[in-house]
């Protein structure tokens, strides 16, 4: 099958090298050299711009970091919609807004372009692996249409509704991550203070009931190891709690809990910067208690 794939991010580029394994792929990047390099490296053919990628691609794949990334390549003579044919599938696996999701699909269906959303959850490991859950927004025709393209990187391609529904989800999923990251954050830090060892809180933690995927997964790979690798910018999982924020005043939840996490998230990459790392909040965290979470 030709294949576009838009966006050589970080969880991008492991997605469309299980793509380039498979079909005949096609690939754009806004920096063009990371593209160029991609070519060296997996069977594709670079694109020169959004058009000449679209253009005969029987589906189009896009992993930007936001909704308006992804509107701001449909237009103008380079754009999508200059090389989009009647009939192409578009799925886009950036974390996105369901309303302006919503928004693209009202102006891609006339056209008779299929749109629909496939946010994706697992990290960068997970893409490597081709382990990631994919989080399917768009009519069931869409989805079975959809499917054995996002299985190419996904392990659990699900469909949760019409267009728009994959990113809620998305938004939600990845709030609730957040908290979890304040949360074992503060708690731990508190501890370690006390003078339990970091490690040993976290061990009892994972045989305990306040387990989750940041304390059994992401404190000991790394915050205990004090590895801090760059995986997922804390930028990104800010716009995502703006966006579960939004999702939960559009269904009229109050949410108290989730917008303050939006709040410290928002807070948290002003002080840090847009290219810190979504675990870096937890350094902010040990230095206002002025203890280190080694282990
Ligand atoms: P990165 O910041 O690593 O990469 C972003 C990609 O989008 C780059 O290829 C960048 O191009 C391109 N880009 C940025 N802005 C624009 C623009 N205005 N027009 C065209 N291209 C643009 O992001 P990630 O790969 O980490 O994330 C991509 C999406 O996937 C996000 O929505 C994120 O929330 C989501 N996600 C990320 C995960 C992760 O672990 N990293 C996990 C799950 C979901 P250039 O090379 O020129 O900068």
């Amino acid at each position: 099958m030709r294949i576009a794939f838009l966006g050589l991010g970080a969880i991008g580029t492991p997605m469309a090298v299980h793509v380039a394994k498979q079909h005949e792929l096609t690939v754009w990047n806004r920096t063009g050299a990371k593209a160029t390099a991609f070519a060296a490296a997996h069977p594709c053919t670079v694109a020169a711009t959004p058009r000449e990628a679209a253009a005969g691609a029987e589906v189009i794949l896009t992993c930007l970091p936001t909704s308006s990334d992804v509107e701001g390549l449909l237009d103008g003579p380079d754009g999508l919609l200059a090389g989009m044919g009647r009939g192409a599938l578009f799925l886009d696996c950036t974390s996105g807004d369901p309303e302006a999701t919503r928004k693209i699909g009202a102006r891609l269906a006339p056209l008779g372009i299929d749109f629909a959303d496939a946010p994706v959850s697992g990290g960068t490991n997970g893409a490597e692996a081709g382990t990631l859950t994919v989080m399917v927004g768009g009519t069931d025709e869409q989805f079975q249409r959809a499917r054995p393209v996002l299985e190419c990187f996904g392990r659990r391609v699900e469909h949760m509704g019409p267009l728009g529904a994959g990113h809620a989800m998305k938004a939600v999923n990845n709030v609730l991550l957040a908290v979890n990251l304040f949360a074992v954050g503060e708690g731990l830090a508190a501890l370690a203070k006390s003078g339990i060892s970091a490690r040993k809180a976290v061990e009892v933690l994972n045989a305990s009931s306040g387990r989750s995927f940041v304390s059994e997964v992401l404190v000991p790979e790394r915050v205990l190891s004090r590895l801090w690798p760059l995986t997922f910018r804390l930028a990104l999982l800010d716009k995502d709690a703006r966006i579960a924020a939004g999702f939960l005043d559009a269904q009229g939840v109050a949410g108290p809990v989730l917008h303050l996490t939006s709040a410290l998230l928002g807070r948290a990459r002003a002080s840090l910067g847009e290219d810190a790392d979504y675990l870096a909040p937890i350094q902010l965290i040990e230095r206002e208690a002025g203890v280190e979470l080694r282990g």
